[in-house]
């Protein structure tokens, strides 16, 4: 079965592809189908991620799945939320993973709460119409050191202290990363939705 991946990024391609594989599906990203972005016009990751999805699987005609994902924390209310990776846009910033994370710093200044998560949501439809999507959610719970540490990874990485494995996101090995996020986590729930509802694998 082919699916269309509602996103043009390398790395989560190669992350679902792998995962995928073993129940037989092949994943295409809608740019080398010539399918522009949609938009993310909505308050949840769920909905953007199911917008995303339908998007994909209108304009190619096909199955397509799509992800949503960003960092809430908890004394902000959620933010930034599905605005993550633009968060320092609002308050005039440019959009960068080092602007993002120096605003969120700052605005973390009069809280003492620190709790925060990065969270993932993957929805797949069959069709655009599909009455039925299926919808992942993954969740990675951690606090908000208050300067970055560690170098790899992207976004927030570097801000997210992990209690568990003593570690700031950024600090991990990507293998490591890629089995225990929150994009690991909604995967491996996508990948038991796919087999007991589409009877794939
Ligand atoms: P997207 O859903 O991949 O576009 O991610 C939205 C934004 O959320 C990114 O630009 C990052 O700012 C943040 N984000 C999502 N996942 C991660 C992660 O694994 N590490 C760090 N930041 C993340």
């Amino acid at each position: 079965m082919q699916l269309v991946l509602a996103s043009n990024n390398g790395k989560k391609l190669a992350e679902l592809q792998a995962l995928f594989s073993p129940l037989g599906v092949d994943l295409v990203t809608q740019g080398s189908l010539g399918i522009g972005e949609a938009e993310e016009p909505h308050g949840t990751f769920v909905e953007n991620a199911l917008e995303k999805a339908r998007h994909a699987a209108r304009a190619s005609g096909r199955a397509a799945i799509a992800d949503d994902s960003g960092l809430c924390v908890d004394a902000l209310g959620g933010a930034p939320g599905v605005l993550s990776a633009r968060y320092a846009t609002l308050f005039g910033g440019p959009r960068t993973d080092a602007d993002n994370n120096r605003v969120l710093l700052a605005n973390m200044l009069a809280h003492t709460d620190r709790r925060a998560r990065f969270v993932c949501a993957l929805v797949a439809v069959r069709s655009a119409d599909d009455p039925e999507p299926l919808i992942a959610f993954g969740r990675w719970d951690g606090e908000l050191l208050e300067a970055p540490r560690g170098s790899a990874g992207f976004g927030y990485d570097p801000l997210l202290f992990i209690r568990e494995l003593s570690a700031s996101v950024a600090e991990l090995p990507a293998e490591v990363k890629n089995t225990v996020s929150h994009r690991a986590i909604a995967a491996r729930q996508m990948l038991g939705l796919m087999r007991e509802v589409w009877h794939l694998g």
